[in-house]
């Protein structure tokens, strides 16, 4: 669409992103809601939003029970994906591949894998304890001299396509009635502690009861437009794939998290492989370059040690995209503010957003609709924690 069909909306989301979409889908699925709705994102393409530059993959292996729980979700949603998004019975291919997540322990990162294995056990997550021997078996490929042991996913755990996720949530939040409108946010206006207008560059400004930020890796400059506190910064991750001239005998590589902070997984055909950057900093938000000088100096050296093979590789090619990382806990940030109750947060997800965003997403939906959560509780994912400085933990970050 070019221009707002009004210019006051209930519900005005920013950022139509996986987050902002999946709000939208669910504000608009949600019999009870009889609010109008307003998504707006700059970029129609969604070239460079987080969504389309991610990894995509789905696991349970958290250490913290709501994490779990938001993933068990996803894992949900994935599986009734073709149902809840159709619209005149079409629906993208999420493409599920259920490869499983492995995570790596040395002798010093033992006592924390069994923690975690604990916690995923007792939240019904199917998960397995492996021995170096149980590893080699299933996994001849990799070298598990340094390891003591490992965790791995025995289902629902892998990758999907980000796109189509993202895209079941727009094509069918917009045929139940949301618009999307090409803008970019510059302003909100307050009155009385609450969000009053939405300022945009078109110069136009849009009224609204409510405001959903889910803005990703520029999250923090809309908190700041309301005078919010968010501590999230865009940081760069670098994507690399790659060809193995001998393909790997055993089960396929799962999406292995070495001790070294590497993760690799089967990209079938290829291979796909990241790590955090050395210099590990906040970005400039337009700064997509890719970090080529780690694939040299540090990820190959580190497959090779892992996979022997993979010294005879070649990279195909790479991209990079921005984490909204959260510099508090690198957990998400949901829910309203205090200070001003009618703006709510949808952000911070580091590196595990997309596989949150319809578990977040029904959850901002039911707080707008019912003023509390009827699902899942996300209390402790919560502005409030911001504000006092208190850490939600999760030990097992990529
Ligand atoms: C390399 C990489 C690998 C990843 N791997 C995984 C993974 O394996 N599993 C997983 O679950 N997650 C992964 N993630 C994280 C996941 O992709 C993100 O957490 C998720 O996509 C965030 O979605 P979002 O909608 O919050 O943000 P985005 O997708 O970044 O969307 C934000 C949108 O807001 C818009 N916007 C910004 N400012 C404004 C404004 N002022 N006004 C209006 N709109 C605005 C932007 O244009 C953008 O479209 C990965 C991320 C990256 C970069």
């Amino acid at each position: 669409m070019t221009g707002p069909s009004t210019t006051h909306y209930d519900t005005v989301v920013i950022g139509g992103a996986a987050l902002g979409s999946s709000v939208a889908y669910w504000l608009s699925e949600n019999p009870d809601y009889d609010g109008s709705v307003l998504v707006i994102e700059p970029d129609p393409t969604y070239e460079h939003a987080s969504t389309t530059l991610s990894e995509a993959s789905v696991r349970h292996q958290f250490s913290n029970p709501v994490n779990i729980a938001l993933s068990q979700f996803a894992t949900e949603f994935i599986a009734d994906f073709h149902e809840r998004v159709q619209v005149d019975g079409e629906s993208p291919d999420l493409g599920f591949r259920d490869t499983g997540y492995l995570f790596l322990a040395t002798e010093t990162g033992m006592p924390t894998l069994r923690q975690n294995h604990e916690v995923q056990r007792s939240c019904g997550v199917e998960v397995a304890l492996l021995t170096p021997d149980n590893l080699l078996a299933r996994f001849p490929y990799l070298n598990v001299d340094d390891l003591a042991g490992a965790g791995l996913g025995l289902r629902h755990e892998g990758n999907i396509d980000a796109y189509s996720l993202f895209r079941g949530f727009y094509r069918r939040a917009r045929h139940n009635g949301v618009e999307y409108l090409a803008d970019r946010v510059v302003d909100l206006r307050l009155s009385n502690g609450r969000v009053t207008t939405v300022g945009l560059d078109s110069g136009n400004v849009i009224g609204c009861n409510r405001i959903v930020n889910c803005a990703g890796p520029r999250a923090r400059w809309v908190a700041e437009m309301a005078r919010l506190p968010l501590p999230v910064e865009p940081r760069i991750r670098s994507v690399f794939v790659f060809d193995c001239r001998e393909p790997l005998e055993g089960d396929p590589l799962p999406l292995t998290i070495d001790p070294s902070g590497l993760h690799v997984r089967t990209d079938p055909p290829q291979y796909m492989a990241g790590i955090p950057p050395a210099d590990d900093c906040a970005v400039d938000p337009d700064d997509f370059r890719v970090r080529r000088a780690d694939w040299e100096d540090r990820i190959w050296p580190l497959l090779i040690h892992r996979i022997p093979q993979f010294e005879r590789i070649a990279v195909t090619h790479t991209w990079a995209g921005h984490y909204a990382y959260n510099t508090l806990d690198q957990n998400a940030v949901v829910g309203p503010a205090d200070a001003v109750p009618n703006f709510y947060f949808a952000n911070g997800f580091s590196g595990h957003g997309l596989q949150q965003s319809p578990g977040v997403g029904r959850a901002i939906s039911e707080l707008i609709t019912y003023g509390e959560y009827r699902t899942l509780d996300l209390s402790d994912l919560g502005h409030d924690r911001i504000v006092h400085g208190e850490p939600f933990l999760e030990r097992n970050i990529i």
